[in-house]
């Protein structure tokens, strides 16, 4: 894939670094987190997921090594980039040499605070109000939530939608929130909480929408290293395991399901760099891009991971094997970040426009 027109050579140097400093940590899921921040800021590769000029085929080479290595390196590399986006993109010069330093060095921990319990697909529904730089309402869902040091947050005021940032000290954590794929989740309440203001008002909107167009196709990226992870895996078990007098990976049926997760990975691969090719080189929003790198990586990497299972018999439902966890770490990348269905609602509201156009 390497070889392909989309990289260059600082990608394929990238490529071979990431490989050769894959992150560790133990201890209790909190513990790991942080353990896992350190050891990437350690290594170099937080200075990739932070700063004015993200580039989006780095982020999701990184991503897509980190996952098939494991979900929870993956996870705090992508949200110290999240957490920190809003500023990255649209922050003073003053909050950037505050908090980007930091969240590079591992030093603090970000995370990014969109979701309401009444407000997810339907963002613009959300009723967290901002009012004089304070903020009431109830952010959920709120990945890091709980061991972050500072929040990005989305409020309603009077000139719209705007951003804020939020030093973790000032947020009660409500609830922390067990979730199949156990990362950092939480339910924050803002109670008149001083908040400071990130970009104009009334530009939350845009600055969330440029964020995530940024990191959508990372998701992607995550995908594909976990459908790799799969497939890996697989490889190695059909050809050890022997049935009706032969090794597993001769029968036919089998080898249809490998042609199948190799297809999906290929896919996957060409529209999740095709879109971060096109956001690097050409600049401004890959909506439709982004948006179909998303919703055909993770479902696709869903089906590979599926099969994966299946192949492994009952072995692939032992809790802890690698293709139980892929099944169950999987799952949450077609929700977050804009679900699927509302992935096909963008991707045919792009295709729509274009042929008005
Ligand atoms: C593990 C995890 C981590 C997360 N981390 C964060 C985070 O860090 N920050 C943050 O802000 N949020 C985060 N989220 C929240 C996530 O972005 C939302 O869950 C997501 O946007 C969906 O919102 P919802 O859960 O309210 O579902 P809903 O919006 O209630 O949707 C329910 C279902 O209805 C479908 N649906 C919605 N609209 C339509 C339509 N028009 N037509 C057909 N079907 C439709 C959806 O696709 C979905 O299947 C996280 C979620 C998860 C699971």
């Amino acid at each position: 894939m390497l070889e392909w027109p989309f990289f260059e050579d600082r990608h394929r140097e990238f490529a071979a670094f990431a490989r050769e400093h894959l992150p560790e940590a133990d201890g209790d899921l909190d513990e790991r987190c942080r353990g896992l921040v350190r050891a990437l800021a350690r290594d170099g590769w937080l200075q990739h997921a932070v700063g004015e000029s993200l580039d989006v085929r780095t982020l999701c080479l990184a991503r897509e090594t980190l996952a098939r290595h494991d979900g929870l390196a993956d996870f705090a590399f992508a949200m110290q980039g999240l957490g920190s986006g809003p500023i990255s993109l649209f922050g003073s010069e003053d909050q950037r040499a505050r908090y980007l330093p930091a969240v590079r060095s591992g030093d603090k921990i970000a995370a990014f605070a969109l979701s309401e319990p009444d407000a997810g697909s339907d963002v613009a529904a959300m009723t967290t109000r901002a009012s004089g730089g304070r903020l009431t309402g109830t952010k959920t869902w709120i990945s890091n939530g709980g061991i972050a040091d500072f929040y990005t947050v989305f409020a309603r005021e009077d000139a719209g939608i705007s951003a804020f940032v939020v030093e973790a000290s000032e947020v009660e954590i409500a609830e922390r929130i067990d979730v199949i794929a156990p990362h950092p989740l939480a339910r924050l309440v803002f109670d008149d909480t001083p908040a400071e203001p990130l970009g104009p008002p009334g530009a939350g909107m845009k600055i969330a929408l440029s964020t995530l167009d940024v990191f959508r196709s990372t998701v992607g990226a995550a995908a594909l290293g976990f459908a790799r992870r799969a497939l890996d895996e697989t490889l190695v078990r059909v050809r050890e395991r022997r049935l009706f007098g032969g090794p597993m990976a001769e029968l036919p049926l089998v080898q249809a399901k490998l042609a199948e997760m190799a297809l999906g990975i290929d896919a996957s691969a060409l529209l999740v760099y095709r879109s971060a090719w096109a956001k690097d080189t050409r600049g401004g929003r890959v909506t439709r891009e982004a948006a179909m790198a998303k919703l055909y990586a993770t479902e696709a990497a869903q089906r590979t991971i599926d099969a994966a299972v299946q192949l492994h018999g009952a072995l692939g439902v032992v809790s802890g094997h690698p293709v139980e966890e892929l099944y169950r770490e999987i799952r949450a990348l077609r929700i977050y970040e804009g679900t699927s269905e509302i992935q096909k609602l963008v991707i045919a509201g792009q295709t729509m426009a274009a042929a008005e156009a």
